[in-house]
């Protein structure tokens, strides 16, 4: 896929004020600090799409931005990050939540999870709360250039079999660097291939 347009449409924290077109959407989430902006930014070959956060849990928005006049892309808020008082993360998890279990043109969530780190209790608690509720994810390692080849491979097989100690299979996933662009073509290919189904 050539990303030939990439328009944002509008931040909101009500799920209800979405964009009403029923157009595929694809949605990003992880925790703060992930790399979440700067891998959108990469994927839609644009410089400033996202916001790169000079602050963690700063950006505590539903974003939507469309794509090509075709698909929905949707940057959500990371979540985990401790500075933010306990009652705007309580106000904050339940509007990511009503977004996923009532918004029925999502068609897959990407859990962005660092190349770098083993599986974080928060992540796989909201995985968990994805595969309870039949909502399709993939997973996406960033930051792989931050690693050399072989240790990022070990990293990746070692987080995978941890998966598989409560998962039945793994989820489909992405190895990125936004320094790079690795992982960008495969990623495109996916969504085209999803959207063509
Ligand atoms: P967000 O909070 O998840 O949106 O994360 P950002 O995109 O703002 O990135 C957090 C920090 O990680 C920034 O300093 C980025 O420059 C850095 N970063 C993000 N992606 C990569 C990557 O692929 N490689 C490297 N080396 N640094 C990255």
């Amino acid at each position: 896929m050539k990303i030939k347009s990439a328009e944002f449409i509008i931040s909101n924290t009500d799920v209800s004020k979405c964009p009403k077109e029923r157009l595929p959407e694809y949605a990003f989430i992880g925790r703060s600090n992930v790399g979440k902006s700067s891998l959108i930014n990469m994927l839609m070959s644009r410089k400033d799409l996202a916001k790169i956060s000079g602050k963690p849990g700063k950006t505590q928005l539903i974003n939507h931005f469309k794509i090509n006049e075709n698909w929905f892309l949707v940057d959500l808020p990371g979540y985990g990050y401790a500075k933010v008082s306990k009652k705007k993360r309580q106000k904050f998890q339940s509007f990511i939540e009503d977004y996923f279990l009532k918004r029925e043109q999502l068609v897959c969530t990407f859990v962005l999870v660092d190349s770098r780190h083993d599986p974080q209790k928060i992540d796989l608690e909201f995985m968990q709360f994805l595969g309870e509720n039949r909502i399709p994810f993939c997973i996406v390692f960033t930051k792989a250039d931050k690693l050399g080849s072989s240790k990022l491979n070990k990293q990746i097989v070692s987080y995978k079999k941890k998966l598989l100690q409560t998962w039945e299979e793994v989820p489909t996933s992405f190895i990125t660097s936004s320094s790079t662009g690795f992982g960008r073509d495969e990623f495109l290919k996916f969504v085209d291939g999803v959207n063509q189904d």
